[in-house]
């Protein structure tokens, strides 16, 4: 088994060596947490969007897309809070002369007390043996119990400090907790300061007629601006959301762990609106659906929890996390935030105009209230990835490596290949792929022996290789072999497309949900 680190090393050398992600710029030596997704990336991501959107968007009567431009007026920026108080709290090693997030050393000083915990469970799962049981053990053996009240004190009161915006309080918790510079080790710090995440910018071309914009950084507020137009023309009834996906843009102090934590990267946001007084069963009801959409890709229910908030952004009343478990440990995969009426309210307020609701059941003009799914696009992308890169151990005693990306976001869904390069069977190959290509994105391969073109097709992430041998010229049949079983049929080349399907339908997994 090999360590987090040197598994995460991989997933990274992975995605360059087989054209998902490259690091942008990178003749240039590339360009911090900003990165470039190649040939199979760009249909990765494209496929993990559109289950996003067909969940959200398709299947619900109440919840219409939208697609707001990136720049925004600036007033935007004033009411939704981000000008005064979009900020990390940024803390400097005297020493090193590296900057960190000080919640995020913090929060990694927990995330080692939890690996503490997994070790014990480890342990105590190979001593009892089958009759373990996990939870009993997680909620009574003494020094699990012990790293878990030490964890869930801290974070405490490190969010009590953020919320009060008590920074000498984070740094003394740093002190306490003797956090050293993961780089050098050393424990010089400097005061945590308060740090804006927002690009700015300007519009137009007059030195002085010049307006500073921002890139936005977030798609949501987008989504507020237009409520009223989008109610309106729809004629959407409450409860309804309004989705958006598109890029965001945030300065992050420390922008390590690949296309985790990038300065441009893309959301995928749904706005719920909801009267008043109803927003916590509807903050229930999208928690509950949104991991369920998760659960529906088939990557473990162990490898997500919940993590809810203890300290609440300026505009909530209730928030949680999805979190996943990445090569580097559980982390924030997605928020789903009750936004009460705050930037509704903010916006009317800074615009002047009217964005209240008349709500024909109870007859009452009113600000609704907010529900927010908000997920990473590029995080999702890195956990789908991440979570299918495997080294198989094969009966014959070498090693595979295959990526066991679920079918339904695989890049390509087929690879068709000759046996051989003559005898007629790259013809009858390429017919095929003439004819599949209608429906999925399909490959032909002829180069190499079969077996190490299935190996390259295994490490693509491509769930069915098609090979077209002699025997198909006098019988129609083709040998179909699935990825991760490795299992070969003899099929029909006219149930090829029915067979495909079955795999890669979008209706056939969502319905898992
Ligand atoms: P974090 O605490 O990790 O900085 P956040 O709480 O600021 O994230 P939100 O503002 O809630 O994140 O954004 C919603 C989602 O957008 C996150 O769950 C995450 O998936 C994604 N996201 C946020 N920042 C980044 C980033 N810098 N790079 C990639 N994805 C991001």
């Amino acid at each position: 088994m090999a360590n987090q680190e040197d598994q995460f090393k991989k997933v990274v050398s992975h995605a360059k060596e087989y054209g998902y992600v490259f690091q942008s710029s990178e003749i240039y030596d590339g360009l911090s947490a900003v990165y470039d997704y190649a040939q199979n990336g760009v249909e990765l991501k494209k496929n993990i969007r559109d289950y996003w959107w067909k969940a959200m968007v398709q299947m619900h009567e109440n919840i219409v897309g939208l697609d707001a431009a990136i720049f925004m007026h600036p007033t935007t920026w004033k009411a939704s809070g981000h000008v005064d108080a979009f900020n990390d709290p940024l803390i400097d090693n005297k020493d090193s002369k590296k900057r960190y997030r000080a919640d995020v050393l913090i929060e990694d000083y927990v995330g080692k007390l939890d690996a503490k915990i997994e070790k014990e469970v480890e342990k105590a799962a190979k001593r009892f043996g089958a009759s373990f049981d996990k939870e009993q053990f997680l909620a009574t053996n003494a020094r699990v119990v012990e790293y878990k009240n030490q964890g869930n004190a801290i974070l405490k009161r490190m969010g009590q400090s953020l919320e009060k915006e008590d920074l000498a309080d984070v740094k003394a918790l740093i002190e306490e907790l003797e956090i050293g510079c993961p780089l050098s080790g050393s424990k010089n710090w400097t005061d945590v300061k308060q740090f804006n995440l927002m690009f700015g910018t300007k519009l137009g071309a007059s030195a002085d007629t010049a307006m500073d914009l921002y890139l936005r950084p977030e798609t949501a507020q987008g989504i507020f601006v237009n409520f009223l137009n989008v109610q309106k023309t729809g004629r959407m009834k409450i409860p309804f959301g309004i989705a958006q996906t598109g890029k965001a843009f945030r300065n992050e102090i420390v922008a390590r762990q690949f296309i985790f934590r990038m300065r441009e990267f893309e959301q995928m946001e749904m706005q719920f609106f909801v009267r008043p007084g109803t927003q916590k069963e509807w903050y229930e009801q999208w928690k509950e659906t949104r991991l369920k959409w998760h659960l529906s890709l088939g990557m473990g229910a162990d490898n997500y929890r919940f993590h809810d908030h203890e300290k609440l952004a300026h505009y909530a009343d209730a928030a949680a996390d999805i979190e996943f478990k990445f090569p580097f440990g559980f982390k924030e995969l997605e928020g789903i935030h009750s936004r009460t009426d705050f930037d509704l309210s903010s916006h009317e307020k800074y615009s002047g105009k009217k964005l209240n609701y008349f709500d024909p059941e109870i007859n009452e003009h009113y600000i609704p209230y907010v529900v927010e799914t908000s997920i990473g696009l590029d995080r999702m992308f890195l956990a789908v990835f991440s979570h299918a890169l495997q080294d198989e151990e094969l009966e014959n005693g070498t090693t595979r490596t295959v990526l066991k990306l679920p079918a339904v976001l695989a890049p390509v869904k087929a690879a068709i290949l000759p046996l051989v390069k003559k005898d007629g069977l790259p013809e009858v190959a390429r017919k095929i792929v003439e004819d599949l290509k209608w429906d999925f994105n399909v490959a032909y391969d002829e180069k190499d022996a079969v077996g190490r073109r299935y190996r390259r097709q295994d490490a693509n992430g491509t769930p069915f290789c098609i090979t077209v041998d002699h025997e198909t010229l006098t019988d129609d049949a083709v040998t179909i072999r699935y990825r991760d079983t490795m299992d070969q049929k003899r099929v029909k080349i006219a149930d090829l497309k029915a067979i495909i399907k079955e795999e890669v339908d979008v209706k056939n997994w969502l319905m898992k949900m």
